[in-house]
């Protein structure tokens, strides 16, 4: 089987767009979303109906939660706090229900999903030291266990064990110096992991984050690629 992850679409259309169309190329037999999909870029409502166009099965982020009103949002630094404030006030009835249904965690095959990680998923716990990582792999029984959260596409290996936990990247804000939109390609028989970079029209989305009075910093950032 061939699974297709993606996470972190941040409202990021024109990403997410161009990442459909590389997991059409590729063929995939199932696609998964790690959260966030609303939260810093400027079509919420439009990523929602797209996943929700696709029956995407998505776990919850903690970007999707505070544009409901719920969830705590003191960590949030000044740009995330503009942005949510501005995603709840235009999100459709439509996306504010769909995104209640989400829940924290997902298990499919012998996978495990969940946004930020499998150790206390609703308190949207970094998984950054290793020792942080480690203590996370008794949270899950599955051989792997994908998040996103970070924005830094990664995998961690379970120390004494042959489990991983892979961070597939995001769609809509990469933060690992390369602009280019990321997703997860999983290739179950052979075992196989890979990251796909896929090139997309950073500027129209630049353009949608200014024309909609969101923070320009949002806009700038995209191009940088953190
Ligand atoms: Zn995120």
């Amino acid at each position: 089987m061939k699974l297709a992850l993606i996470s972190d679409i941040h409202g990021n259309l024109t990403a997410l767009e161009a990442v459909m169309k590389s997991i059409q190329t590729e063929g995939v037999d199932q696609i998964v979303c790690l959260g966030d999909i609303v939260g810093y870029g400027p079509k919420p409502n439009e990523c929602v109906e797209l996943i929700q166009h696709h029956m995407i099965p998505t776990v919850l982020g903690n970007h999707d939660e505070a544009s409901i009103g719920e969830g705590d949002i003191s960590n949030f630094n000044h740009w995330a706090t503009l942005a949510i404030h501005w995603v709840s006030s235009i999100l459709s009835k439509n996306s504010v229900d769909f995104i209640k249904s989400l829940q924290f965690t997902y298990e499919f095959e012998d996978h495990f999903l969940t946004h930020a990680s499998p150790d206390k998923p609703h308190t949207w716990r970094y998984l950054t030291s290793s020792s942080d990582v480690q203590d996370s792999f008794a949270a899950f029984r599955q051989k792997i266990c994908f998040v996103g959260h970070t924005h830094i596409p990664c995998r961690k290996n379970e120390r004494n064990g042959g489990r991983s936990i892979i961070n597939v990247g995001s769609v809509g804000q990469p933060r690992d110096r390369n602009p280019k939109a990321c997703w997860g390609l999983y290739v179950s028989e052979e075992e196989r992991f890979e990251w796909l970079r896929v090139e997309y029209d950073i500027s129209e989305t630049a353009y949608q984050i200014r024309d909609a009075g969101l923070p320009v910093f949002l806009a700038d950032r995209l191009a940088q690629g953190r």
